[in-house]
């Protein structure tokens, strides 16, 4: 039952609409999140998770939900091993929960056999059900050259591994940079501290990087391979870093056809926008945006898998209790700001709700990930 009929059972479907900036909304109406989130079918495009907790899958099945967990950190072998590891076995063990993504050693890059290692490691996660890769912001921002140029996504002995991708039909997912605020606060030693601060999210973690690569630069690069791979699936994460500009964003989407984002950690920077400008946007590329939390869940490393350092040995009830909590409640919250319209706090700073058809949200929770991420639904029922 989708959220409109069940109001409509409750009686409430006739508090009516209203026209604001052209755009037909619903008023403002009561709703229960715990009938109307489970009632939409959801896949989460983009998580992180380290364990087949028990918890995870409570979640998933009061929520009506599918993750898919994504591997990244191509230049730190052991941490990228333990992922990948941990996704083929959780996969294969519970595929109604769990689809999964890879990505490759970047270690050795551009050395002789390089291309062939990374190549036989995709066929092989490939071969264990690995539905896309991920390029993660380490290209760009980490990963140098023997002169310590940084290397960007567009350098022609990725051509190789881009190139496999698309001929095993599979998703290339890039989160290439970070939100362009992030280059211009800067802390006590000259580095822009947005890659210090905890509390921003998770995006902090990119080796000394001081904003050597101007943004521009990154989005360019990232605008190659949209150019040169037309026929490439490619899922921008965190709205493509452009979640601050989405008629920025929308150029990308209008020129390249096979680009399509999601839309983990973007409040912030949508907050930021008229809020009718935001609508508008979602509406207009309805087909081509899809929910994403970015969560790191699972009872081993959490609460960030890529911080061995939190490994925990043991989670007491009332622990694991607090995280099932938490990660329904960000779940409620996410889903509450694409589909109601009031006011969203987000701690530091909120911002008024999307209130999107219930025939947009299905295609953002579900939909266009079955069409951007062939065989993500396998198993879901
Ligand atoms: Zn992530």
């Amino acid at each position: 039952m989708v959220r409109r009929d069940f109001l409509g059972r409750m009686g409430l479907a006739a508090a009516g609409t209203f026209l604001l900036g052209g755009i037909k909304r619903q008023a403002a109406q009561a709703k229960d999140i715990d009938k109307d989130f489970p009632a939409i079918k959801k896949i989460d495009l983009h998580t992180h998770i380290s364990s087949d907790a028990t918890y995870l899958r409570e979640v998933m099945d009061r929520l009506n939900l599918k993750m898919v967990t994504i591997c990244n950190e191509g230049l730190k072998p052991d941490r990228l091993a333990a992922q990948i590891k941990i996704a083929r076995e959780i996969h294969q063990k519970a595929p109604r929960y769990y689809a999964w993504c890879t990505t490759f050693d970047l270690n050795g890059f551009g050395l002789a056999g390089w291309t062939d290692r990374v190549l036989a490691g995709l066929q092989d996660d490939f071969n264990r059900g690995a539905l896309g890769v991920k390029v993660w912001k380490e290209i760009g921002m980490q990963l140098k050259d023997d002169h310590g140029n940084f290397i960007q996504v567009d350098d022609p002995r990725f051509h190789p591994v881009f190139e496999f991708i698309e001929k095993e039909n599979k998703t290339l997912f890039m989160h290439i940079g970070d939100p362009p605020s992030y280059w211009q606060s800067y802390g006590p030693d000259g580095r822009p501290d947005a890659w210090y601060r905890e509390g921003r999210g998770v995006w902090n973690r990119i080796g000394e990087f001081k904003g050597e690569v101007s943004w521009e630069t990154l989005m360019k690069a990232r605008d190659q391979v949209l150019e040169r791979f037309p026929g490439l699936r490619v899922i921008g994460c965190h709205l493509g870093s452009m979640a601050h500009d989405v008629s920025m964003l929308a150029k990308r989407l209008d020129h390249y056809d096979s680009f399509a984002v999601e839309t983990s950690y973007t409040m912030r920077e949508l907050a930021g926008q008229p809020p009718e400008k935001v609508r508008e946007f979602f509406l207009k590329y309805q087909d081509r945006i899809m929910y994403g939390s970015d969560i790191s869940g699972g009872l081993v490393g959490t609460p960030f898998l890529v911080d061995m350092a939190k490994i925990r040995e043991r989670w007491t009830a009332e622990e694991v209790e607090q995280l099932k909590t938490d990660l329904i409640d960000q779940y409620h919250r996410e889903f509450d700001y694409f589909s109601t319209d009031r006011e969203q706090n987000f701690g530091d700073f909120s911002l008024p709700c999307l209130n999107l058809p219930d025939q947009v949200l299905e295609k953002i929770f579900y939909r266009n990930a079955v069409r951007c991420l062939p065989g993500v639904d396998h198993n879901f029922p």
